[in-house]
């Protein structure tokens, strides 16, 4: 089996192998062929069970991802921030990083340096950078892009049922007879388990009930569509659990033997105010009764949700809100039921289990407490007290850190975190504060373009690394092409950095060295994940727990009703509604949600240059509803203005009724190397939710105003794309 980059690939040779597809957390599996260090075939594993041998279509259109333009094939330095970046070797740029890097350690304390990495690294790379930054250096500001998806959610998990992970796998649909998909356009973001859940639906006449302040592609699909007011959901869950108390569809049983807190949660919903309920929500009394009696009869509810209950300042009382509904029902602990997030990136999950994020550790240990950092400190074999106690800061805190000076340098990690980040002008006005600045990609972004240093990384198949997608199932990926140029593994250029900094326990000879470290530390942990040895990997993708070599892995979490807290019991939360940070007002009348395209995948930086997906992404837009249109003066296709308390950015007009009227809706792909000046995120607030930490992109005040021609800037679309341009269309 070839192993990372340290292989030379000599012509002619063919290679195969099953990976899984590197843009959702799906996690499909493909068989890929390469010839010569091209795919020449990429297709649907129909041996995974994740996936039955299904893709999207951003997973079909795989074999290009290679050789798109944009890539990064040499190490980068610049002399200063207003000097163009210049290629030089890896000796070069390694030893000028490092060097920085010690002196501002030396100068600021370790507290003075910040990593932020992705839910798109391989757990072994994304294991090296956290146990460098945690056990050596001394800085708990390791942060992720995860913390801007799915934090909300772990959150939930951890205080309501012990510990971080779903309960559920994908294997629970085809158990379910309701479907509860909230704050997701599954559609669009997760096709290929959206297909699994429609033609269950459509074989046995299992119900589908969808929450979304959008008439989306996924709530057409729908038995029910809830069109719900953004940020009102906690008061949604709520009036539901009302509804389903007084109707008698508690499960009784359930709550007082695998329960704790059932009494505060029930007189909250004794307490509250249906007609309040549904003002607030927008939705009539009748339609929350349907709903409730939908979940009352049902014999196995399934709830799955994403981004639209997540990115809130209220993003962990929604999840726990909607968890309270399945302790109250008994939907959980059983097949085809149960709280089920989607993660948007391919490992958001294993970054989350080996800890990179700055309030953990690996094997969902927390570094505010003192047993595990022992046990960590231990296992990396450093002195005690060596990780400091606090949590560090997270992704927009990092930020805001950088701004104040309170940060100095910042390395940044398979993320392009100036598009994607909330509140783009303040993380721009940060970023040009900090001393030093090393990006780490494999392709160009609007990222890398600040950068002191660029490191060169290998990207999907150019090397070994193993993944766990969203039902904890665990996958390892084999190198079929060598990387381009001196791109090297994420793993290799953070050992490479761990050794000029002077560190030992970086001598990793590959993934696999690094894979029997971690998965040590995770043994005993509720992501155990020891029994997954190299070998068993290599046969196939295994579901954590996974305790032992001889285990088979586990499809389901909680089968007794025994939970993961301290008791077993699982803990409901009393949480009220709150609006979102900023509403609509008289200044900024219009609500902006925001979202994804089906064709599209983060920041384009790959989709965006695949020419037949780029074809259904032709320009930054925004949709708005035909009253608020006229409202504004703007018709179909107009270009406008829109402005919010932090920033402004352009886009085109959508007039569409399938929006609430005072909703709007921008995706959120378009960076300045797409759409100059039309990113979303120039609009969104990083207000965070208070326990999870996680930015509320899903609602903030706008206002629109139609850009005279006179005045319009005739190259905001780039140049080249435009022909492709088109209209956005389901997978
Ligand atoms: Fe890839 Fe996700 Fe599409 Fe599957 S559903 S092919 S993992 S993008």
């Amino acid at each position: 089996m070839l192993q990372d980059s340290s292989i030379d690939l000599v012509p002619p040779v063919t290679l195969r192998g099953q990976v899984m597809c590197p843009y959702c957390g799906v996690g499909c599996h493909v068989n890929v062929t390469t010839q010569d260090n091209t795919v020449t075939e990429v297709i649907g594993s129909k041996s995974s069970p994740t996936s039955h041998g299904m893709l999207c279509p951003k997973g079909a259109l795989l074999a290009p991802i290679l050789s798109l333009p944009g890539r990064i094939v040499t190490p980068l330095r610049r002399d200063s921030w207003r000097s163009p970046q210049t290629p030089t070797t890896w000796d070069v740029a390694l030893s000028e990083a490092s060097t920085r890097l010690r002196y501002i350690i030396d100068k600021h304390g370790p507290d003075a340096v910040a990593l932020y990495g992705s839910g798109q690294l391989d757990t072994e790379s994304w294991y090296v950078g956290n146990k460098l930054f945690k056990g050596f250096i001394g800085s708990n500001h390791v942060d992720s892009n995860s913390r801007l998806c799915m934090t909300s959610p772990a959150a939930a998990y951890r205080i309501m049922l012990g510990s971080d992970g779903p309960p559920t796998c994908f294997d629970d649909i085809e158990h379910a007879d309701l479907f509860l998909i909230a704050g997701s356009n599954m559609n669009d973001t997760h096709p290929v388990t959206f297909q699994r859940i429609k033609a269950h639906c459509r074989k046995t006449k299992a119900k589908m009930i969808v929450l979304d302040p959008r008439q989306t592609h996924t709530a057409k699909a729908a038995d029910i569509h809830v069109q719900l007011q953004p940020g009102s959901d906690v008061m949604f869950f709520n009036a539901l659990g009302k509804i389903i108390l007084e109707r008698n569809g508690a499960d009784g049983n359930f709550i007082v033997y695998h329960t704790n807190g059932f009494a505060e949660y029930e007189a909250l919903l004794r307490g509250l105010n249906m007609n309040e309920a549904a003002a607030v929500c927008g939705v009539p009394l009748e339609q929350i009764a349907w709903v409730a009696d939908e979940i009352i009869a049902s014999k196995g509810l399934l709830s799955l949700y994403c981004m639209g209950m997540a990115q809130a300042v209220t993003g962990t009382a929604k999840c726990q809100t909607l968890t309270n509904l399945h302790l109250l029902t008994g939907h959980i602990g059983k097949p085809g039921a149960g709280p089920f997030s989607m993660t948007g990136q391919p490992n958001a999950m294993g970054g989350r289990e080996l800890g990179g994020l700055a309030h953990l550790l690996p094997g969902y240990r927390l570094i505010e407490n003192a047993q595990h950092r022992a046990e960590v400190e231990r296992l990396w074999g450093v002195p005690a007290g060596r990780i400091h106690p606090n949590t560090g800061l997270t992704a927009v805190e990092i930020f805001q850190g950088l701004e104040s000076g309170r940060i100095k340098a910042i390395w940044i990690v398979c993320n392009n975190a100036l598009v994607s980040l909330p509140n783009l002008d303040q993380a721009r006005r940060a970023i040009s504060k900090a001393e030093l600045v090393i990006a780490q990609d494999c392709f160009e972004t609007e990222t890398t373009h600040h950068a002191d240093y660029v490191f060169p990384a290998a990207q999907w198949i150019e090397h070994a690394g193993t993944m766990t997608n969203s039902e904890r199932r665990v996958s390892r990926n084999v190198q079929l092409a060598q990387p381009p140029g001196d791109a090297k593994p994420d793993w290799w250029i953070f050992a490479q950095m761990a050794r000029h900094l002077g560190y030992t326990g970086f001598d990793f000879a590959d993934n696999e060295h690094i894979w029997d470290e971690y998965r040590l530390m995770t043994q005993g942990r509720p992501c155990d994940q020891f029994g997954m040895t190299n070998e068993r990997l290599k046969q196939g993708p295994l579901q954590w727990p996974c305790p032992s070599a001889d285990h088979l892995g586990t499809p389901r979490r909680y089968l007794g009703q025994t939970f993961a807290t301290p008791d077993g019991k699982a803990v409901f939360v009393a949480a009220h509604h709150r609006p979102p940070a900023e509403v609509a007002n008289a200044e900024f009348p219009l609500t902006l949600t925001t979202g994804r395209l089906a064709s599209q995948w983060h920041t384009m930086s790959r989709t965006g240059k695949v020419a037949k997906l780029a074809s259904q992404a032709i320009e930054a837009f925004i949709e708005l509803h035909p009253d608020d249109g006229a409202k504004f003066g703007v018709g179909e296709g107009d270009k406008v203005l829109v402005q919010s308390a932090r920033g402004e950015t352009k886009a085109a007009v959508r007039l569409t009724p399938k929006l609430l009227p005072g909703v709007a809706f921008m995706p959120f792909h378009w960076g300045g190397m797409f759409a100059p000046g039309g990113e979303a995120n120039n609009l969104t607030n990083n207000a965070l939710d208070p326990i999870s930490k996680e930015p509320e992109y899903k609602a903030c005040a706008i206002r629109v105003m139609p850009i005279r021609a006179a005045a319009r800037e005739p190259e905001w679309v780039r140049p080249g794309v435009t022909e492709y341009f088109d209209e956005v269309v389901s997978a």
